[in-house]
């Protein structure tokens, strides 16, 4: 038998009448014999509304008690999921990630999954059921229930599709695929037919928000096909899979941005060894992940030392490297909340072509660069958030008037 993985947000089955309408779609699918497998989210914003419950009981709800309480969410949503295929006559069952075996660490509210114990779909597809599973949670060695962190049902999805061998786990959402950049700043942004994990995971950490960046790690890992579609349009969406191309290809998949960063610069810190060692030990310490670093030299011995964090870690990040500042002795410590980054992703870009289109099309805009970086699949610039709609517009047109091809995968 073929399996399927299908997985729907929760805005896929935010009410009763869209339940409904994804257990027509999902009845229509099984009716070949394919063998379907359904992980679903909590509906709508309920997961947020759980989470604020616990937070009107008390400011410091145990962990444990926080994952006992926002699992119930996708117990609803597949229970009612199960109600409706039944209601079209035809067989179906819902699963908790305990009753399939959906194994984690101990970790709450940040598990990670061990293991998935495939027995138990196995033998309800056999006898013909669409199985309904809910996304996001699992159970401990010890049987105590955890969650797998926002947006977990992503990574529930590619785990069972994994473990199932499924010929290709479809992500159903509320956009009909990977952009090449945000279509509501772009209009004449293009939907990728195809994308490799590598992009992807590039463009998910930094902000496409279309998939969860762990989904396609795991999904790296196990080269398990994703697509991603929209729950109600009938259209192919995008494949996420290993991409390989000529390298003499010139390939750009998208333009990507954060505006959820900030800026924090080390003004005058002695040019000696040790230095940065110690400012970021203390960060890392304190389990602030840090992004761009650049250093720049000022005059003789003295450097300026910038980098970006989380804007969330904003507050922590600066008290900390106060202290730092004046162990070191550094003239001290300044920092941007209004800054936002932009980036360019693709796999095998000529770094020199796509950066020059990518400065230009900034200079054109006279939009200052704060910092650049760049990896093998990617460049990224902190500019003015400010600037940031008019940046990746202006990049985006950059790209195609010179010939940029910013949609088109030669997978061979
Ligand atoms: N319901 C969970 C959340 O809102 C998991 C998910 O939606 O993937 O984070
Ligand atoms: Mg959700």
């Amino acid at each position: 038998m073929k399996i399927y993985v299908q997985k729907y947000g929760g805005t896929s089955v935010g009410n009763p009448e869209l339940i409904k309408k994804v257990a027509k779609k999902i009845v229509k699918r099984a009716k070949d014999g394919t063998g379907l497998v359904v992980v679903v989210s909590a509906m709508g914003d309920s997961t947020d509304r759980l989470i604020d419950l616990a937070h009107d009981i008390t400011v410091n709800p145990p962990d444990r008690e926080i994952d006992m309480l926002i699992s119930t969410g996708e117990q609803v949503s597949i229970s009612l999921l199960a109600m409706a295929i039944d209601s079209m006559k035809h067989p179906v069952v819902s699963l908790t990630g305990a009753q399939v075996g959906i194994k984690t660490n101990d970790i709450h509210k940040r598990a990670k999954i061990l293991k998935v114990n495939s027995k138990r779909i196995i033998e309800e597809l056999n006898n013909g059921k669409i199985v309904i599973v809910a996304g996001f949670q699992g159970i401990t060695e010890n049987n105590e229930i955890t969650t797998l962190g926002r947006g977990g049902s992503d990574t529930t999805a590619v785990a069972l599709a994994a473990a199932l061998k499924a010929e290709k786990c479809e992500i159903y959402t509320d956009v009909d695929g990977v952009y090449t950049a945000d279509p509501y700043i772009v209009p004449e942004a293009k939907k990728l037919d195809v994308i490799s994990y590598d992009e992807m995971l590039e463009m998910a950490s930094l902000g496409a928000k279309v998939l969860h960046p762990r989904s396609v790690e795991l999904a790296k890992q196990y080269n398990v096909t994703l697509e991603v579609k929209s729950s109600f349009k009938e259209c192919k969406g995008t494949i996420i899979k290993e991409v390989k191309s000529m390298e003499d290809v010139l390939r750009v998949s998208g333009i990507t941005y954060d505006k959820k960063i900030a800026k924090v610069a080390i003004i005058g810190v002695p040019d000696k060894p040790g230095i940065a060692f110690k400012i970021f030990s203390d960060l890392a310490d304190n389990n602030i992940s840090v992004d761009m670093i650049i250093q720049s030299v000022m005059y003789e011995n003295i450097n300026d030392i910038s980098f970006t964090v989380a804007q969330d870690d904003l507050n922590k990040t600066v008290s900390i490297i106060e202290k730092t500042a004046a162990e070191l002795g550094a003239r001290g410590v300044e920092y941007d909340k209004n800054v936002a980054k932009v980036s360019v992703v693709g796999a095998g870009i000529n770094k020199t072509e796509v950066a020059k289109a990518m400065f230009q099309a900034m200079s054109d805009e006279g939009i200052n660069i704060q910092m650049i970086s760049t990896s093998e699949i990617k460049i990224s610039c902190v500019i003015n958030a400010n600037d940031v709609e008019k940046a990746v517009k202006a990049i985006h047109s950059k790209f195609i008037l010179n010939g940029i091809d910013i949609q088109h995968h030669s997978a061979i």
